[in-house]
């Protein structure tokens, strides 16, 4: 299990984008699992939308760019906590810092239903 939600995060992403990728564009398959569940014929626009691997691509390329950006930093520690240096966000500027800031968090937050959230990453 990851104690990072940003390297769980990745770890999720990366294992989308295979499936995506895999997803033959003429028949959707469906899998929760993996398990083969059915599959939706090319005609079924409304239902392709929700699950498009061009969209989910494009979700995670977003995602990985926002966590790229909000990366961690280590700095001076200028509170009372006895630490000499303490780890917050390049991006945020939360007080006190923290690491994950508010971002990584509300985006892990959208993955709460996958194996390896932790209650402790909630925003
Ligand atoms: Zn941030």
């Amino acid at each position: 299990m990851m104690d990072e939600p940003t390297a769980w995060l990745r770890e999720v992403w990366d294992a989308d984008e295979r499936s995506a990728r895999a997803i033959d564009s003429a028949s959707v398959i469906l899998t929760i699992g993996d398990t083969v569940r059915g599959s939706i014929p090319p005609e079924d626009s409304k239902f392709r939308s929700l699950i498009d691997p061009t969209d989910l691509l494009a979700r995670i390329d977003a995602e990985r760019r926002i966590l790229d950006v909000h990366r961690p930093v280590r700095v001076r520690s200028t509170g009372d906590l006895g630490e000499d240096f303490i780890e917050r966000c390049s991006m945020c500027d939360q007080f006190p810092a923290q690491y994950p800031c508010s971002t990584v968090r509300l985006i892990a937050w959208g993955y709460r239903h996958r194996p390896g959230y932790r209650e402790e990453w909630r925003p």
